[in-house]
This record gives C-alpha cells, sequence and structure tokens, in this order.
C-alpha cells in the first residue's frame, strides 16, 4: 500500500543489545542507568532463571518479584508496585514475556523507574512505550514515555525453554504488529520498510527455530514488529484481540494466532494491494494459508471456542468495537465486525 505524503517520525530514545550471552552484560547496562538496586519481575515459571540473573547481579539486584501475570490486572501492578517500594527499587528488570514486560511497565507509570527488558517471547512489548493494564475485564491501553524500557538485551540463550507451541503462537502475534502497520493510518516509510522485513524474518525465523533451534532471527524479528507496533496506530485486530483478551482473561499469542487470519482476510478484501504486499513481505503465494499452516503444524488453538469464548457475547463485543473503533483506514460496520468474531469463533 502506498505511504501517505504526510508523516511523523520519532525515534525511539532506547539501546538495544542483540546476541547470544550478551545477558550478561545487564550488570554493564544497570550502571550505565545508575542503578543500584534494580528489581527483578518475572512470570512463576521464569523464577529459576530469574533466581540465577539476580546472583550474577549480585548487590545490584534487590529482589525477584515473580508476580507477572498475563494482562496486567490493576490489583498485581499495585502489590508489586508495594513491594518494589519495599525494597527501595531504583531500577526495573523484566525477564520474560509481555506479561514480565507489562508489569514493568505498570510500576514505571507509578514510579517513573528506568526498565531493563530481556524479552524470551516474540511479544514485541519491549520496543514500544504502550502498556496495558486490566480492571474488571477490561484492558485499557495507553502511550507513555516513561514506559518504554531504555534497554533491552535479545539473548538467544534465554529463551530456550520456550515450549514450540509457544514460540509458534508468539511468532503470529508479533506478525500481528507487522501487518497492522502496513495499513496503519499513520505509516510511513520506516514502518513500511520495517513491518515488511520483520514479517520476512519471522517467517524464515521460524524455519531456522524448528531446523536447529536458531532463536536469533526471531528476536530481530520481534524487535523489528515490536518497533513498528510501538509507531503505529494499532487497528482492529488489536482491538478485538485487546476486548477478548481482557474479558475472557484469554492467553494473548493463542489468542493472536486464531484472529489473525480472520482479520487479515477481512482487511484484505477491503484494502487493495494488502495481500500481495503481506505475501511479498513473507515471500509465501497465500499468508492466510500459511498462518493456518504454522498454526496446525503446532497443535494450536484454531477457534475462539477452542479458547473458551462465550459466543452469546460477541455481539455485545461487536457492538462496543464498532462504537469506538481504532483508527482505521476502513469503516468496519458493527455487522461485519460480529461476522469476523463468529468466523473466527468457527475457526479454520
Ligand atoms: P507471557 O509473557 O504471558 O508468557 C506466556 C507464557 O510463557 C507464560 O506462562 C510464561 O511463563 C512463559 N514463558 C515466557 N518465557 C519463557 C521461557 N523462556 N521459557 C518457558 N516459558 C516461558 O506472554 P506473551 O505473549 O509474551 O505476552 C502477553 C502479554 O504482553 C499480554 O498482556 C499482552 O497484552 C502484552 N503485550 C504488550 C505489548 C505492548 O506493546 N504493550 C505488546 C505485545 C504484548
Amino acid at each position: 500500500m502506498d505511504a501517505p505524503q504526510r508523516f511523523n517520525y520519532a525515534a525511539a530514545p532506547q539501546r538495544v543489545l542483540h546476541g547470544a550471552g550478551r545477558a550478561a552484560e545487564l550488570g554493564t547496562e544497570l550502571a550505565q542507568l545508575g542503578a543500584r538496586r534494580a528489581v527483578l519481575l518475572c512470570s512463576p515459571g521464569q523464577l529459576g532463571v530469574a533466581t540465577e540473573m539476580s546472583a550474577r547481579l549480585g548487590e545490584r539486584c534487590a529482589g525477584v518479584l515473580p508476580l507477572a501475570r498475563v494482562h496486567v490486572p490493576a490489583e498485581l501492578a499495585r502489590e508489586a508496585g508495594e513491594q518494589a517500594r519495599r525494597l527501595e527499587a531504583d531500577a526495573l528488570v523484566a525477564l520474560g514475556g509481555g506479561s514480565a514486560i507489562g508489569l514493568a511497565k505498570a510500576l514505571a507509570l507509578q514510579t517513573a523507574l528506568p526498565i531493563a527488558a530481556l524479552p524470551t517471547t516474540y511479544a514485541g512489548s519491549e520496543a514500544t512505550p504502550i502498556y496495558g493494564i486490566t480492571s474488571g475485564g477490561d484492558k485499557q491501553t495507553g502511550r507513555d514515555p516513561r514506559v518504554l524500557p531504555r534497554v533491552v538485551i535479545y539473548d538467544p540463550e534465554l529463551g530456550r525453554q520456550l515450549p514450540l507451541g509457544l514460540s509458534v503462537a508468539s511468532a503470529i502475534n508479533g506478525m500481528a504488529h507487522g501487518v497492522e502497520a502496513l495499513y496503519a493510518v499513520d505509516r510511513h516509510p520506516v514502518t513500511q520498510a520495517l513491518a515488511q522485513r520483520g514479517l520476512r524474518l519471522f517467517r524464515e525465523g521460524l524455519d531456522a527455530l524448528l531446523s536447529s533451534g536458531e532463536r536469533g532471527p526471531m528476536l530481530t524479528a520481534a524487535w523489528l514488529c515490536g518497533h513498528v507496533l510501538g509507531q503505529s496506530q494499532m487497528g482492529l485486530h488489536h482491538q478485538i484481540c485487546h476486548a477478548l483478551g481482557g474479558r475472557f482473561d484469554l492467553a494473548h499469542a493463542q489468542l493472536h494466532a486464531v484472529v489473525l487470519p480472520h482479520a487479515l482476510a477481512f482487511h484484505a478484501k477491503r484494502l487493495p494491494g494488502l495481500a500481495q504486499e503481506v505475501a511479498e513481505a513473507m515471500d509465501v503465494p497465500d499468508p492466510v494459508a500459511w498462518l493456518i499452516g504454522a498454526r496446525r503444524s503446532a497443535a494450536l488453538p484454531a477457534s475462539l471456542r477452542d479458547l473458551g469464548v462465550d459466543s452469546r457475547q460477541l455481539a455485545q463485543i461487536a457492538a462496543a468495537l464498532a462504537k469506538r473503533p481504532y483508527a482505521s483506514p476502513i469503516v468496519a460496520t458493527e455487522a461485519s465486525i460480529l461476522d469476523l468474531l463468529l468466523e473466527a469463533w468457527e475457526g479454520c
């Protein structure tokens, strides 16, 4: 799709380190941030790796909080904030996926502490100034420069234990950022180029991961697609995932993997040139078929029904989405959104 002739670009003030073994440089990076009492945040499953990392940091780590949960419940953010204050934290280290990084962002919003992120999934949150917090099933997202991690370390050795299904689902989550950036109302030459490159790297990276366990290209793809997410207005695909994820407390990556084939087909029908652009970027003849194939090969849930979504609530959700749409190049009616949701509920 053509780039608009008027656009804005602001480079993200973030240091990025990429490469095997580079997590060992975390202490030096924290010292450069002036941090003496960093608090390490992770999901409960990453406590072992986080404890090892904390031991390597020595006195520079004031404690480990293995509290992260998907969609960042507001009460959890409050509790973690109190614990971080008690530990007199002067920096936040987020180790893990978007949940650990999301919790660090919620704390940075309260405290303005700097974040160092070590991502182990491909969700891309580390590259954005976007935060999300959920209260009573309602997930609210916002943007604030204080939540953009100051340092990101992409170390392929860190995420070796990530299960294959989650790797594929998380890659599709990252690809969703690239796809939506291609038709974002505020797209520009930088986001277009990075989104195209990120989509290709995800497609090639998944092959490399499956054949040799190599994670480096996937992390690079996550960075590029995360960066464009931070630079672009999200569209209907992300709006659907935020609404369903918050309301039904769904696994984020698996939800993206269910919705993206339907959302991409929906937009491709309405935006001439999109299907070809995504196909060329990924170097596959049919990106929707590729996404479905990748999802099947990892035996991931194929429908909103499989994820446990109550279909009786879809009409109400479609009405709410149509009433307050995210910025989009298309006008999606309530009826068309409901059709999309029902298709995703049936699955493919
Ligand atoms: P996640 O962080 O919840 O991780 C999913 C699961 O993978 C968890 O059980 C976790 O313990 C496990 N895991 C993570 N790393 C692992 C590893 N190395 N080995 C084994 N298991 C590992 O999931 P996610 O999909 O990365 O992130 C989802 C969250 O991130 C959602 O809340 C979503 O809204 C948010 N997100 C935010 C942005 C943003 O820009 N703000 C972007 C993308 C996602």
